[in-house]
């Protein structure tokens, strides 16, 4: 089978730069290590010609992996303070901006699919940069102008805790989506800016109330970046059937979480989990969606992920595993990167 071009809608890769001892973490991104899921080379050799990467605030305790073992309810972690929160994602975006500096054309920052599309035929890596949480944007929405030109050109208004702008969905099992307030009158003010901006809005995170404020409020398709179908694994960070159904009314998309919590059936955060419940996942997307509306959200770098995939490197093995399965050539390439690109042409232009 030959390579499918992957564009993949959400990784921490950025952040796991930013946690490092390194003293050279952007050198390391681009020559490559063995640490995490992402690196430059292991994204050529897995056929990834770009994706969201994310800008996070990590709270002052780190999500524990180790707490998400049989029936969980992780309390939410506290609201971080602007000022902290700005400091991680100034800290990330400048990783990114000396990255690609230091690249010599091999990885770029992307601020449109035409520049997308034009990496691409360079065969650079195209970085899009999101803001998961936007705690670092202030009540006047100021931060939004800096981080637009900074070439930010995804916001999910919140991660999972409260900010100014709403609550986030509890890393909980099983549970709900319907797990707390949705959006406060900021929030919805930050989503109609973010229109204007055609900065793309990311549901992946929001409370249900919260994922249908947005769908009342914003002008564009619904995206869940990094989220899977909560009818196969039941936690908050899912979605209902309903949910499902609105983003295709939209002409949205939902990205392939591979966080294991997010995809087995008992929630758990296990390496030792096979491809098959990938595929599952998948399947339940296209009879939902359709052909045009899914894709793929990794988490690389943020999660526990199946281990056959132990890194991007080895992205081909989904493909291959799809392909087994019955999915076209011309499927493969939509969920690989076509169906991101269009989304991306219909939000952010
Ligand atoms: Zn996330």
């Amino acid at each position: 089978m030959q390579q499918i071009p992957s564009f993949d809608g959400h990784n921490d890769a950025l952040l796991r730069l930013f946690l490092s001892t390194s003293s050279t973490p952007e050198a390391d991104f681009l020559n490559g290590t063995n640490e995490g899921h992402l690196d430059l080379p292991r994204a050529k050799k897995g056929g990834m010609i770009g994706g969201l990467f994310a800008l996070y605030s990590p709270s002052s305790s780190n999500l524990s992996f180790d707490k998400m073992k049989g029936n969980y309810d992780l309390p939410l972690p506290p609201a971080l303070h602007m000022d902290t929160a700005r400091q991680s994602i100034v800290a990330m975006a400048s990783m990114m901006l000396r990255i690609a500096k230091m690249s010599n054309g091999a990885v770029e920052i992307c601020r449109t699919t035409g520049e997308i599309a034009a990496a691409t035929r360079k065969s650079a890596l195209a970085a899009v940069l999101h803001i998961e949480g936007a705690e670092c944007i202030d009540p006047d929405l100021r931060f939004l102008d800096v981080l637009y030109e900074s070439g930010i050109r995804s916001v999910g208004p919140l991660w999972s805790r409260p900010n100014i702008f709403g609550h986030g969905a509890p890393m909980r099992f099983p549970g709900s989506p319907d797990s707390g307030p949705g959006l406060s009158e900021l929030g919805k003010t930050l989503v109609r800016r973010c229109n204007e901006f055609r900065i793309m809005i990311d549901v992946s995170h929001l409370t249900e109330a919260g994922f249908w404020d947005v769908a009342k409020v914003s002008h564009a398709p619904l995206v869940a970046t990094h989220s899977n179908v909560h009818s196969i694994c039941p936690v908050p960070r899912n979605l209902t059937d309903g949910q499902l159904d609105a983003i295709k009314d939209t002409g949205g998309l939902v990205g392939l979480n591979f966080a294991t919590c997010f995809l087995r059936r008992d929630g758990q955060m296990d390496a030792d989990t096979s491809l098959e419940i990938m595929v599952e996942h998948l399947d339940a997307m296209l009879e939902r969606l359709g052909e045009d509306h899914v894709a793929l959200g990794s988490d690389f770098d943020g999660a526990i992920i199946p281990q056959r995939i132990g890194s991007v490197a080895d992205l081909q093995l989904l493909f291959i595993a799809l392909q087994k399965r019955g999915y076209s050539n011309d499927l493969l390439h939509k969920i690989g990167s076509r169906n991101w690109l269009n989304t991306l042409a219909s939000t952010i232009g």
